[in-house]
């Protein structure tokens, strides 16, 4: 366990070096916290937040959105909006997925890829159009919201 973390801090570490960022405790905990919550959905700032304050006096909302951007820049943290919202998650090259949201109950299924990248190389064929397709949001109806 002690192991498992170190082992995701150095990670850390060693992609925020790349992107020339340095790290703080702050990232370190806000990473962790993403990285325990892997394959359980996408949490916002917010809940992000809930989840670090214990450990982080004085931290606050904004400063929690603001690491959280900066994973994502530094290709660690999956981003995901959908109107309003912004929703955060780790990025598992392993879990590549597109989401299915439901316009209705905001439920979010999570769709492998390759569907998807057969459409994008389709497109990119035929019209030169490059799509961005990883972490792509779809919104639709649920099968329980489409049931009327
Ligand atoms: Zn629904
Ligand atoms: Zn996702």
């Amino acid at each position: 366990m002690r192991e498992d973390t170190s082992t995701a801090v150095d990670l850390l570490t060693e992609s925020l070096r790349a992107k020339g960022m340095r790290m703080t405790p702050q990232r370190a905990v806000i990473y962790e916290i993403m990285k325990r919550i892997k394959g359980h959905g996408h949490l916002t700032a917010q809940e992000v937040f809930e989840r670090a304050r214990d450990r982080l006096p004085g931290l606050n909302v904004a400063t929690v959105y603001r690491t959280l951007e900066m994973l994502h820049e530094a290709e660690l943290v999956d981003l995901m909006a959908y109107g309003t919202e912004v929703r955060f998650s780790l990025r598992d090259p392993k879990h590549r997925h597109c989401h299915l949201v439901c316009r209705n109950c905001d439920r979010v299924l999570d769709l492998e890829l390759d569907e998807i990248e057969r459409l994008a190389k389709r497109l990119k064929t035929e019209t030169g159009f490059a799509m961005d397709v990883d972490h792509l949001t779809l919104s639709g109806l649920c099968k329980r919201c489409g049931q009327v």
